[in-house]
């Protein structure tokens, strides 16, 4: 048995094995029996077992305990094992010709008996191995069980133990609970790790004692997310206020630290569990930023929108092979000359959707941002635009260039370059027809490795405008460095320059810049003549908004052309 050797209790190679007997025979008989497998200590006295036991208990996997002892009764030995904490995970296995004996040993606590006289060695060796082998399992199972830090239920225990729960009581209302602390890894930072750790304990102790009088169970999830499976109340202010009454020796600065709770409420237990608690969470999420109720509860119009973006996710991979998604076009003019001319245009996709009609990105950009389709959905677009200019060329003998949105995930995508190069060349364009619309955002976080991303579009041949600008945060001194062609204004400028009280100071600014790096400003949004001829005078040279045009179907854009 060489692997059965090498267990967490084993010391020099064998476990340790304390045989507490007084007779010099029995003594040997024991000895030639385990010496072979195991490290075979011999203390003859209770009291020299209890000092053993004392002072190396740790190393010890298991106990043999002979009940006559010539200074104390094995029972009492076994007594004093089980009062010290310390010690009572120690399984001890009582030898004894007493058959009256083993009812009040099991009571106080050993697990196994072995008879007087001993009975075969293999036996001997057979219950000393499984003893040893459950009691390390148990151990194993309580060091994954619980957390360290707060003692609570670790997460997969805590949902095995939640989905226990609806099997005992099918027919009890139960609600999933999620408590975030907010700013956490501010806390950290600013106060130190130890206070965190304090304000970790102390939330989860407190929680676990609410979870407890409720009737339920409690976990930590990670960090600073915790979570309740609990019998249905309605006291979850009371609830959230038990958790958050931090004492003074708890508190880091001015106050203590804030909670927030997100609650779905009588879950449906047909669900998931672990489903239950992302809305939980979900809900958490709402009120995160809010300083009123800083409980939230998961509710119909949070599932609509659950369900609404599942079911785009699950009609994805038919929208792309039906051609559902189609790009609409939207003109771009240049204003420096009377009369503004078609420059160019953007590409704008729309979901023609069989259950849900026609369904603006807005709804379904963000949601494939976060489940990665995005991709799939930008490339798509980009070979749809690329066919339309084509076409365009080949029966109009004429195009103008289309600039298409690239995201921040395809800037990941280390074959992007190839990707779009393969496109121009599949369809016989030049790197001037497709032009690249980044958003501000993309730069933020690696930049290095983004500019040097751009470079090489640039390198390539294809010209890179900086959409939604002044949106992100790039600074900049970034900004000086960075290759694009063109600067695309955020919307949001041009809606407060020209909105009551509003002046027109930020888009001076980004005027600037542009004029700093030497490229053109674009500016999108633009709904009035009024805002077009302010955005004219102060140099602005490109313009694009429902001023000029909606974004529209390619049959309707070819009058653009024509
Ligand atoms: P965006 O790239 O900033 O596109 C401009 C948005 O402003 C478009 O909304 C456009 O219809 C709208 N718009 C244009 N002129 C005006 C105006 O005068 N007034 C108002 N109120 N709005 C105007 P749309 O088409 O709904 O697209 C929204 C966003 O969805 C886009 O913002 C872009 O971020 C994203 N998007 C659209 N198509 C794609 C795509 O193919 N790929 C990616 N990655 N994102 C796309
Ligand atoms: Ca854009
Ligand atoms: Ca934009």
């Amino acid at each position: 048995m060489p692997d059965t050797q090498s267990g967490f209790h084993s010391f020099g190679g064998k476990r340790r094995i304390l045989v507490v007997e007084d007779e010099f025979v029995n003594q040997e008989i024991l000895k030639m029996i385990l010496a072979d497998a195991y490290d075979v200590v011999i203390a003859g006295t209770g009291e020299a077992a209890l000092e053993e036991v004392r002072t190396s208990g740790d190393r010890l996997s298991l106990i043999l305990l002979d009940l006559n002892l010539p200074d104390m009764h094995g029972l009492e030995v076994l007594r004093c094992l089980k009062e010290d904490g310390r010690y009572a995970r120690l399984p001890v296995i009582v030898m004894t010709a007493d058959r009256e004996a083993e009812v009040e040993s099991l009571t106080l606590g050993a697990i196994d008996f072995i008879p007087k006289p001993y009975p075969q060695p293999k036996v001997v060796h057979a219950r000393v191995l499984r003893t040893i082998e459950l009691s390390e399992d148990r151990d194993l199972i309580r060091g994954t069980e619980r957390d360290r830090l707060t003692g609570l239920y670790t997460r997969e225990y805590f949902f095995r133990y939640a989905e226990q729960f609806d099997l005992y009581h099918p027919e009890q209302a139960a609600d999933a609970i999620v408590i975030d602390i907010n700013h956490f890894h501010m806390i950290n930072e600013r106060y130190g790790k130890q206070v965190g750790d304090r304000i970790l304990k102390g939330v989860g102790g407190r929680l676990q004692s609410a979870a407890e009088d409720l009737g339920g169970i409690a976990c930590r999830l990670d960090a600073d997310t915790f979570l309740a499976y609990c019998p249905h109340t309605d006291g979850y202010a009371e609830l959230l206020d038990a958790v958050s009454s931090a004492p003074e020796e708890e508190i880091a600065g001015e106050s203590a630290a804030r909670l927030r709770m997100g609650v779905y409420t009588n879950a449906d237990k047909a669900l998931d569990i672990e489903r239950r608690f992302d809305r939980a969470k979900l809900a958490s999420d709402k009120v995160r930023n809010t300083f009123s109720g800083a409980v939230g509860i998961y509710d119909d119009a949070m599932r609509e929108s659950e369900l609404y973006a599942e079911q785009m996710v699950e009609s994805f991979p038919a929208a792309i092979r039906e051609k559902q998604f189609l790009v609409y076009f939207q003109p771009k003019f240049n204003i420096q000359q009377d009369p503004p001319v078609l420059c160019s245009a953007e590409a704008l996709v729309r979901w023609n959707h069989p259950k849900l009609g026609m369904v603006s990105p807005g709804l379904f950009i963000p949601l494939f941002e976060q489940n990665g389709l995005i991709r799939e959905l930008d490339a798509y677009v980009w070979r749809e635009t690329a066919a339309q200019i084509r076409e365009w060329k080949d029966w109009l003998g004429t195009s103008v260039p289309v600039s298409v949105n690239v995201s921040r995930l395809d800037m990941y995508d280390p074959e992007l370059v190839d990707k779009l190069s393969g496109i121009v060349r599949q369809y016989g364009l030049s790197y001037g027809d497709l032009l690249l619309e980044i958003t501000e955002s993309a730069y933020i976080g690696d930049s290095e490795q983004l500019i040097g991303k751009v470079r090489q579009l640039r390198e390539c041949g294809f010209r890179i405008e900086m959409d939604d600008f002044g949106s992100g945060y790039s600074s900049l001194s970034m900004i000086s460095v960075l290759p694009i062609d063109a600067l695309k204004m955020d919307m949001h400028f041009i809606r407060s320059a020209f909105s009551e009280g509003g002046n027109t100071r930020m888009l001076e600014i980004t005027l600037d810049i542009s004029r700093f790096l030497g490229v053109p400003t674009v500016a999108e949004g633009v709904e009035t003549k009024e805002q077009m001829l302010a955005l004219k005078e102060m140099g602005c040279d490109i313009v694009q908004g429902y001023y000029f045009s909606r974004p529209v179907p390619p049959r309707e854009f070819e009058a653009f052309l024509k």
